[in-house]
C-alpha cells in the first residue's frame, strides 16, 4: 500500500518560472555559521553533524539494487515460501551488521483466492481471463509458482449473477448521482472504477446500497494509455495489468479482522470470521481494462454524465444491465503466520527511550516499488548505523528497526505489534517514523505537526541527486510554482496531516505516538501498482534508476533517526502545531458556513421545484428533497483551548531553544522535558475514540469513514458536520477542547516557572 500523500503538485509550469523562483530562493539563504540543530547544545550539534557525514559517507546505491534484485526474485506476500526466507535473511544481515535481531510472528487471517470467475452470462457471453501475462521484457512476470493471482483480500465468499450498474468510483456522491437517474443498485452487481477513494470504500458503499457484489478495474483514464505510454514501452498500467489490494473496513479498524484491540498472538482470543465486522459483506474481484471493455460494451442505459466517463474506446452507460453477469470468488480462510523482523541497537544513556523505524516487507506480487524500494534504504541506514557503533559510537536512545509483514492485506503486522505492545510503546517510544515506497522526485512528508521544524531542518541539509540543491529547495520550488504563496518566504514548510494507508496508522491514530512518514515521488508515474509488472525490471528503468533517490531516502530517515537517537532535548515544537491546528478549525468554520449558505440555497430550488423543471423530460429524473437547515455552530470551545495552546506553544519553544542556546538546562531539567516531550501526542487522544469506531483514539487526525485514506483533520466534529450529525458536533467539540488543553499542560510542565 502507499500514501495518498502526494509530494508536490507536478511541476509542468515554464522553466523560465522555476528559474526565477531559484533566484528569489538562493538570496534568502543565509550564510554558512557554527551548526545549530534542534534540539542539541552547541557542542552536541557540531558531533551531529560530523557523525552524519560519516554516515552519509557509508552509503552505497549498489547495495540497494543488489538486495532489491535477491528479495522480489520471488513472490513476497505473506506466508509465501520467499517472504518467509527473506525474513530470516534480513535477520541474518542485521545480527552481522551488530544489531540485536529477531522474527516477531503472529497468527493472522490472511484469505487467498481458491475460486475466482466472472463471466458475461447475456445480452451477449465473455468469460473474463483473470490473469497477468508473461512479458518477454519483464524477467519475474512469467514465474508461475507460489504466484497470487489477482483478488481482493477479505471480500467475502460468494456466487451471484445480476445485472451490472456502472458507478464511476463507487463513493457515495456517486450514488446521489444515481438516484437522481432512478437508478438503484439494490439486487444489483456494481463496476467501479479504481481511484476517488480508497479501495475498501467501493465494496462497502456499494453493499450499504443494497448490492450484491462488486467488480472493480483500472481504467485506462486513470493510470492506463490516457497517461502515457503502457509496460513495457512506458511504465502505465498495460491492458492486462490488475490492481490487487485489501478491501476489508479499515476506517473501522486495520490489522487482523479476528482480533481488534489486542496483538494475535497463538493465544488470542478471537472473533469468528462471520462475527468480524470489517469482513466485507459482499464478494469483490479485481479486474482488467481488458476484461472491462466487453462488459461496458453490453451496457445500456443512460449515458454516463462527463466526469464519469473513463477512456476506453466506447460510450459510458449506467445501466441497469443488460449485460449480466456471474462471479463467483471463494476463499481459504485460513490463519497463517505474519513475520516482522525486529531489529534493536540499545541506547547507551537513555535504553528505556525508543526510536522506531519501519517499513514493510511484503508485497502483492514481486513487490519492488511497493515496498521494496522502501525497505531496502531502511537496511541500507541499519547497515551504516551498524558501522558507526563499530567505531566506538552509541545512540543514546535506543533504535528499533523492524521490517513489517502483512501490511498489505491491512496494516496486520504493524497493527498486531502495536496492539501487542501497546503498553511498552506508550511508555517509550518517542518517534515513529514510517516509509513505504520510493521514487523519483520531491519529498513528501508527513507526521505530526509538532515535529514539522524538525523534519525541514532535515530536508535542509540533504542534497537532492538531479539538481544539487537540497531536497527542501526542490519541493519549495515545486509548491511555489504550484502556487502556495507560504513557499516563496522561506519559512518552515507544512507537511501533510496524516490519514491511512501505511504502517504509521496504528502509532498514530491508536497510540497517540509521534510519527513521520517520508518517500520521495512525483516523477515517477506509472501504473505498476499492485500488479504482477511491480518488478525489479520496472522499477529500474521507471521508478529510480540508479537507486540515487533510495540513496536520498536513507540520509533523510537516517538523519532523523540519529537526531531523534542523540538529542539533548528531544525536538518536538509546537509554534508550527498551533498554527496548523488552529487552520484546521478555521477550514472548519468556513465548512459549516458554506454548507450553510448551498443548505438555504437548494431548499429554495426544491422549494420552486426548480430542479424538476430545468430536467429534460424525456429523461428519468428524480428531483432531490428538502435537507436540514444548518445550525448555527458554537465553536468557543476549540477556540478558546487553541488560543491558551498557543501562549503556552510559545513560551515552551522559548524556554527549550533558549536554555539550549545558553547551556542553562541542567541534565535534570532535560529529562525533565523528554519526559513530557514522549507523551505529548498521547495527550491528543483519548479512549473514547470516534463515534462508532473507537479504535480510531487521536482527536486531531483520522482516516476518514468513507474516503479510508484520505485524512479528516479534527475528525469528529468534522465528519459530523459533513454526515449532517448535528447531535455528535458539540461532545466531538469538548473532546477536541479537552485534548488541546492537556497538550497545553503539558507544554507549561516543559517550558518550566516563567522567567522574569
Ligand atoms: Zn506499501
Amino acid at each position: 500500500m502507499r500514501t495518498t500523500q502526494s509530494p508536490s503538485s507536478r511541476v509542468t509550469a515554464r522553466s523560465l518560472v522555476i528559474v526565477m523562483a531559484l533566484v528569489v530562493l538562493q538570496a534568502a539563504s543565509p550564510p554558512q555559521e557554527a551548526p545549530s540543530i534542534l534540539g542539541f547544545t552547541a557542542e552536541g550539534a557540531a558531533a551531529q553533524v560530523e557523525l552524519e557525514r560519516r554516515f552519509d559517507a557509508l552509503l552505497d546505491a549498489g547495495n540497494l539494487e543488489e538486495w532489491m534484485r535477491y528479495i522480489v526474485s520471488e513472490p513476497i506476500y505473506t506466508g509465501s515460501p520467499h517472504n518467509k526466507e527473506t525474513a530470516d535473511w534480513m535477520v541474518e544481515q542485521l545480527r552481522a551488521w551488530g544489531w540485536d535481531a529477531r522474527l516477531e510472528e503472529y497468527r493472522v487471517l490472511y484469505p487467498t483466492p481458491r475460486i475466482r470467475e466472472l463471466e458475461l452470462v447475456s445480452p451477449t457471453r465473455y468469460t473474463a481471463q483473470l490473469r497477468e501475462p508473461a512479458l518477454p521484457e519483464d524477467a519475474t512476470s512469467g514465474i508461475e509458482e507460489n504466484r497470487l493471482p489477482p483478488f481482493n483480500a477479505y471480500s467475502a465468499d460468494g456466487d451471484v449473477t445480476a445485472e451490472l450498474v456502472y458507478v464511476n468510483y463507487g463513493i457515495p456522491d456517486d450514488y446521489e448521482e444515481l438516484e437522481r437517474r432512478g437508478v438503484s443498485v439494490e439486487g444489483k452487481i456494481v463496476i467501479a472504477r479504481y481511484g476517488g477513494s480508497w479501495r475498501g470504500i467501493k465494496p462497502k458503499v456499494a453493499a450499504e446500497h443494497g448490492a450484491i457484489g462488486c467488480i472493480l478495474y483500472s481504467d485506462p483514464r486513470d493510470d492506463g494509455y490516457y497517461q502515457g505510454d503502457v509496460y513495457p514501452e512506458g511504465p502505465y498500467r498495460m491492458e492486462h495489468g490488475v490492481q490487487r489490494g485489501a478491501v476489508q473496513d479499515m476506517p473501522r479498524y486495520p490489522g487482523d479482522p479476528l482480533t481488534p484491540f489486542v496483538g494475535a498472538t497463538e493465544d488470542a482470543e478471537r472473533l469468528t470470521v462471520e462475527e468480524a465486522p470489517t469482513i466485507m459483506k459482499i464478494p469483490v474481484l479485481p479486474i482488467s481494462y481488458a476484461d472491462a471493455l466487453p462488459l461496458l460494451e453490453a451496457m445500456e442505459g443512460p449515458v454516463a454524465p462527463p466526469a464519469w466517463r473513463g477512456a476506453l474506446p466506447l460510450t459510458y452507460h449506467i445501466g441497469p444491465g443488460p449485460a449480466t453477469v456471474r462471479l463467483h470468488v471463494e476463499f481459504n480462510w485460513d490463519l497463517t503466520p505474519a513475520y516482522n523482523v525486529v531489529a534493536t541497537m540499545e541506547g547507551a544513556e537513555y535504553p528505556d527511550e525508543w526510536v522506531v523505524r519501519g517499513n514493510h516487507r511484503d508485497g502483492w506480487a514481486m513487490g519492488a516499488a511497493d515496498p521494496i524500494s522502501g525497505l531496502v534504504p531502511l537496511l541500507e541506514e541499519a547497515r551504516a548505523i551498524g558501522e558507526l557503533a563499530r567505531t566506538g559510537w552509541r545512540p543514546k536512545r535506543t533504535l528499533v528497526y523492524i521490517g513489517w509483514d502483512a501490511e498489505e492485506p491491512g496494516l496486520l503486522g504493524s497493527t498486531e505489534w502495536a496492539e501487542h505492545h501497546a503498553d511498552e510503546l506508550r511508555d517509550k517510544a518517542v518517534l515513529y517514523l514510517n516509509t513505504d515506497s520510493n521514487g523519483r522526485g520531491f519529498l513528501g512528508m508527513g507526521g505530526s505537526h509538532s515535529l514539522e521544524r524538525v523534519m525541514n531542518e532535515v530536508a535542509r541539509a540533504v542534497e537532492d541527486p538531479q539538481t544539487g540543491v537540497s531536497v527542501w529547495e526542490r519541493l519549495q520550488a515545486a509548491r511555489a510554482v504550484g502556487g502556495d504563496p507560504s513557499a516563496l518566504g522561506g519559512e518552515d514548510l507544512r507537511i501533510s496531516p496524516l490519514g491511512s494507508g501505511s504502517d504509521y496508522t496504528p502509532f498514530l491514530q491508536h497510540l497517540g505516538l509521534s510519527t513521520l512518514n517520508i518517500g520521495f515521488g512525483g516523477e515517477n508515474g506509472g501504473g505498476s501498482y499492485h500488479s504482477q509488472y511491480d518488478s525489479f525490471d520496472h522499477y529500474t528503468r521507471f521508478g529510480d534508476p540508479g537507486f540515487v533517490y533510495g540513496v536520498a531516502l536513507a540520509k533523510v530517515a537516517g538523519r532523523l533517526v540519529l537526531r531523534f537517537a542523540d538529542a539533548d532535548v528531544l525536538p518536538h515544537r509546537f509554534a508550527n502545531y498551533h498554527e496548523t491546528v488552529d487552520r484546521y478549525l478555521g477550514e472548519v468554520m468556513s465548512l459549516t458556513d458554506d454548507m450553510r449558505e448551498e443548505t438555504e440555497r437548494h431548499n429554495r430550488l426544491v422549494e420552486l421545484n426548480a430542479f424538476g423543471l430545468q430536467a429534460d423530460p424525456t429523461e428519468t429524473y428524480v428531483p432531490p428533497s428538502a435537507e436540514v437547515p444548518v445550525p448555527y455552530i458554537d465553536f468557543s470551545p476549540v477556540r478558546n483551548a487553541l488560543a491558551r495552546l498557543g501562549a503556552a506553544a510559545a513560551d515552551m519553544d522559548r524556554a527549550v531553544d533558549g536554555g539550549l542556546a545558553t547551556g542553562a538546562l541542567t541534565p535534570a531539567r532535560m529529562a525533565e522535558i523528554n519526559g513530557v516531550l514522549q507523551e505529548i501526542e498521547q495527550a491528543m487522544t483519548d479512549t473514547e475514540g470516534l463515534p462508532g469506531r473507537p479504535w480510531f483514539r487521536h482527536t486531531i487526525y483520522a482516516p476518514g469513514f468513507y474516503t479510508g485514506y484520505g485524512v479528516k483533520t479534527l475528525p469528529g466534529i468534522r465528519e459530523a458536520i459533513e454526515q449532517r450529525q448535528w447531535d455528535l458536533v458539540q461532545p466531538q467539540m469538548q473532546r477536541i477542547a479537552m485534548a488541546l488543553d492537556r497538550v497545553s499542560e503539558l507544554l507549561r510542565r516543559a517550558a518550566g516557572p516563567p522567567v522574569s
